[in-house]
C-alpha cells in the first residue's frame, strides 16, 4: 500500500456552527507547515469582506457550468439558491505533494468528497445546542431575514447528520474547538492506514 504525503480535512457543519472561524483560526495557527485552505467557486455574491481569490472564487453561472463541463470540479451542489464547487487538482496535490488542506463543504459535498478521496477524514462542527445555533444564525449581519430563516430551518435538519463523520466536535468556544480539530489532523499519520510503510519497515524490520 503506498503512504499518502498529504492530508485532506473535510470540515463540515450547518450554517452558524462556526466552521468558517475554525478553518481561519487553524490556517493562521499553522502557516508556517503548509496548511491551505481549498477555495472554492461560487455562483453567490460575494458578502461584506469577502475577498474574490479568499474566501471563493466568485464567478458565474455560465462560468461555473463551463468548468463543470471541464470536469474541473471533485464535487458541486446546489446550496440554498447557488452553486458551489470544489476544485479537484489542488486536492491531488496535496496527496502527492504533502502538506494539509482544509475544506468547508456541506454535508452532501463532505460524502462525495470522501467516497473519491477515501485517506481523507471528516469532521463535523456542532453548536453546543439549538439555541445557540439560532441566537448566532439570528445574529449575522450578512443575512436578510428571509435567508436567515431558510438557514436555519437547513441547520436543524443537517445537525441530525452528525453520525456519518468520523470526528465530531462541539464548538461551543472556538479556542477549544479549533485545538481539538487541530489535534485531531496532527494525529492522523498514527491511523493504521496512514502509516509510512517505509518508516514502518525501517522500526520493525
Ligand atoms: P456560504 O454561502 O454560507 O459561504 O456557504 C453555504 C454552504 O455551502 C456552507 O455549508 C458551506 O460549507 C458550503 N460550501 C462551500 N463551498 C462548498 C463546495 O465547494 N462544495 C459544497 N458541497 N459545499 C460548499
Amino acid at each position: 500500500m503506498k503512504s499518502i504525503k498529504g492530508k485532506i480535512v473535510i470540515i463540515s457543519s450547518p450554517s452558524g456552527g462556526g466552521k468558517s472561524s475554525i478553518c481561519r483560526q487553524l490556517l493562521k495557527n499553522n502557516k508556517k507547515d503548509n496548511w491551505q485552505f481549498s477555495v472554492s467557486y461560487t455562483t453567490r455574491p460575494p458578502r461584506k469582506n469577502e475577498t474574490n481569490g479568499i474566501e471563493y472564487n466568485f464567478v458565474t453561472h455560465a462560468k461555473f457550468q463551463e468548468l463543470k463541463k471541464k470536469n474541473e470540479f471533485a464535487e458541486s451542489c446546489q446550496v440554498h439558491r447557488y452553486y458551489y464547487g470544489t476544485s479537484r487538482k489542488p486536492l491531488d496535490k496535496v496527496l502527492k505533494k504533502g502538506g494539509v488542506m482544509l475544506l468547508d463543504v456541506d454535508v452532501k459535498g463532505a460524502k462525495k468528497l470522501k467516497e473519491q478521496f477515501p485517506s481523507a477524514v471528516t469532521i463535523f462542527i456542532l453548536p453546543p445546542g439549538r439555541l445557540e445555533l439560532k441566537k448566532r444564525l439570528m445574529e449575522r449581519g450578512t443575512d436578510n431575514s428571509t435567508q436567515k430563516r431558510i438557514r436555519y430551518k437547513r441547520a436543524l435538519s443537517e445537525i441530525k447528520l452528525y453520525k456519518r463523520f468520523e470526528y465530531v466536535v462541539i464548538n461551543k468556544d472556538l479556542k477549544p474547538a479549533v485545538d481539538e480539530v487541530d489535534m485531531i489532523i496532527k494525529s492522523l499519520h498514527c491511523r493504521q492506514k496512514n502509516l509510512n510503510l517505509e518508516q514502518m519497515n525501517r522500526i520493525v524490520g
